[in-house]
């Protein structure tokens, strides 16, 4: 059902909505906007892009995982009781959709910690009609996303809702009923050509291509791109003793980065990745062909273009991933230079 909702209406709702959901948008911060509570409809940011995308809301940036003493092992509670209502965009349903697929499907086992928050997440779909400068969803095909409780469309006298989830519906009852459904952009201005990897028979010759080493200079593996990436779950978890005479403690596990130079490092100081274009090469693979390859049908990367936004060296990743696929044609061609 459609309804058309005056800004101080929604307010209303919201402070009544407060009892049972906490409501997470993108908010101005001091430099950035990230994902963040809110109380107000004029609090969200949606004529810009997120600097952050809404993933730390359910998958927190350090989380406690379980509690230790020298006998005893307690796992940690989930907290706040309420459900989450989350404003996003479409790509950004989609890229939750690729991390639902790595912590509850990868390996035949969910992951409990990211299972408690993220079934208590509710999506309120953004509409998105014209994107932003490094968007990129068209060419990824995450344009669209259909599976929301409600889309919103907002003007400056208030919000148009399209509200699925019978469960929302109760709150709008009293509002002016409208015909409003959401819109999907269909064009980006930045156009990305896919690389089409169908097997693995090519992959020894992407890995030899001499195209990786142009990242060896330029990227200071900051790990930036991965810290705003919606699809990004790479995580690493330590043991936190209370104090030096201690056996308490706690696990936490935080947010990694592929992009790290140590990320590979195992005992003994040895690791896989030595140089910023091979970590590059793993990255680039992993978006747009081994995630694909594993779970069928889509790639990890959705096109969202923080990580063009965020890489304070100007590396564009919808760049990459296009040379690459001009690289591809090359190597099918038996025109390319590898090293
Ligand atoms: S790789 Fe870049 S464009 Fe792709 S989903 Fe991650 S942040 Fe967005
Ligand atoms: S590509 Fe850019 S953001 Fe990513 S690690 Fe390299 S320098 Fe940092």
């Amino acid at each position: 059902m459609g309804y058309k909702v005056s800004r101080e209406d929604m307010d209303n709702i919201f402070s009544r909505m407060k009892e049972r959901y906490k409501i997470y948008a993108p908010k101005r911060g001091l430099k950035y906007i990230r994902y963040g509570e809110i109380n107000a409809l004029s609090e969200i940011v949606y004529d810009e892009k997120s600097d952050f995308s809404p993933k730390e809301v359910f998958y927190p940036i350090v989380q406690t995982l379980l509690y230790f003493t020298e006998d005893t092992c307690t796992e940690s509670a989930p907290g706040d009781a309420r459900d989450i209502l989350l404003f996003l965009r479409p790509c950004d349903m989609n890229g939750i959709r690729r991390l639902d697929t790595m912590f509850l499907k990868n390996g035949g086992q969910a992951d409990n910690f990211y299972a408690r928050l993220r079934e208590k997440v509710k999506f309120i779909m953004m509409e998105c009609r014209e994107g932003f400068e490094t968007c990129f969803c068209v060419s990824m095909g995450t344009n669209e996303a259909r599976d929301y409780s409600a889309a919103v469309r907002f003007d400056e006298n208030g919000v148009f809702l399209d509200v699925k989830d019978p469960e929302l519906t109760p709150w709008f009852l009293e509002q002016p009923e409208n015909d409003f459904k959401p819109e999907f952009i269909r064009e980006n201005e930045k156009h990305v050509r896919v690389p089409q990897i169908p097997d693995r028979s090519m992959l020894k010759s992407i890995h030899a291509l001499d195209f990786w080493h142009s990242f060896d200079e330029k990227c200071i593996s900051c790990g930036s791109c991965n810290t705003v990436c919606i699809t990004c779950s790479c995580f690493d978890t330590a043991d936190i003793i209370y104090n030096e005479t201690s056996r308490d403690g706690e696990r936490r596990r935080m947010w990694s980065s592929c992009m790290l130079d140590n990320f590979t490092t195992m005992a003994g100081g040895h690791g896989v990745r030595g140089s910023a274009g091979e970590r590059m090469r793993f990255k680039t693979m992993h978006k747009i062909y081994d995630f694909k390859a594993r779970f069928g049908e889509e790639n990890m990367c959705v096109g969202c273009g923080r990580c063009d936004m965020r890489c304070p060296k100007d590396i564009h990743f919808s760049e990459t991933i296009d040379t690459l696929a001009g690289e591809m044609e090359k190597l099918k061609d038996g025109k390319v230079k590898e090293s």
